[in-house]
């Protein structure tokens, strides 16, 4: 299968075909960004590297980054409660990694455990999250990564990541890595008023809610970007911006 790069036009169709409201109720749950998640009507529009996965080495990666301490076991379980359980902690793998590494599978994840100073992470911390985990059926993706374009989306609609759309090369399976980042900054909203009210991070300088907010959003962006350079620098980079009402303003970054 050989990937379609998207232009202007050919994204236009495909998130017109592909996008639908975030549901309020399940608006915190996450997936990959990764473009291989078959199009089905429950899958989380909160789309972010490694998903949860990626959520929690976030966390350590600020703390060690910005110069604050973090409780793992407490960042767990900030983050389940937050996504309302355990069982809704996603982590994704393929079918060609190794089976007994976790997540081995997931690009990002993949990227973080070769270059963990990239991400600020130390080996040491990848480990302890691989051990904090109980997760022994994460979502296996299929098939080759054809994904032809980075998505960027805000608002209050989600897009799936596959299509079939008629290209200058007929009629193709395409595929597209998409960033969700309202609901991200939503969540990271969220998540930083649970980590402080849970004691999962120790600041040393009164530091506070918003300062953690901004320190996470950031450090959001450097790990997409560190993964986007290594895994999408081919690919051209969309921002989706919807209205209320579902238009959208798609624009080449
Ligand atoms: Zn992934």
């Amino acid at each position: 299968m050989n990937k379609v790069i998207l232009s202007l036009e050919l994204v236009g169709h495909l998130v017109r075909e592909n996008r639908y409201r975030v549901d309020p109720k399940t608006k915190f749950l996450s997936r990959c960004i990764d473009g291989r998640y078959p199009n089905e009507t429950n899958l989380p529009a909160l789309a972010f590297p490694g998903a949860d996965l990626g959520e929690l080495a976030l966390i350590m990666a600020t703390g060690n980054s910005y110069g604050f301490d973090v409780d793992l076991g407490k960042a767990l379980k900030s983050l389940v409660g937050l996504i309302g359980g355990v069982s809704n902690f996603r982590l994704h793998t393929d079918g060609h990694a190794d089976p007994k590494l976790l997540a081995g599978g997931c690009g990002h994840w993949k990227q973080i455990n070769l270059d963990p100073k990239a991400y600020s992470l130390s080996e040491k911390e990848i480990d302890s999250i691989k051990k904090n985990l109980n997760i022994d059926q994460p979502i296996v993706l299929e098939g080759e990564h054809i994904e032809g374009a980075v998505l960027m989306v805000k608002g209050d609609w989600g897009v799936l990541p596959q299509a079939h759309l008629e290209t200058d090369q007929g009629k193709k399976m395409v595929e597209v890595f998409i960033y969700h980042q309202s609901l991200v900054d939503e969540r990271h909203r969220v998540l930083s008023k649970a980590l402080i009210k849970n004691k999962a991070v120790k600041f040393y300088n009164g530091e506070d809610e918003d300062w953690l907010y901004e320190a996470l959003s950031d450090m959001s962006e450097n790990h997409l970007m560190e993964t986007a350079k290594r895994l999408a620098s081919d690919l051209p980079i969309y921002s989706v911006i919807f209205n209320e009402d579902g238009n959208f303003k798609l624009e080449k970054l």
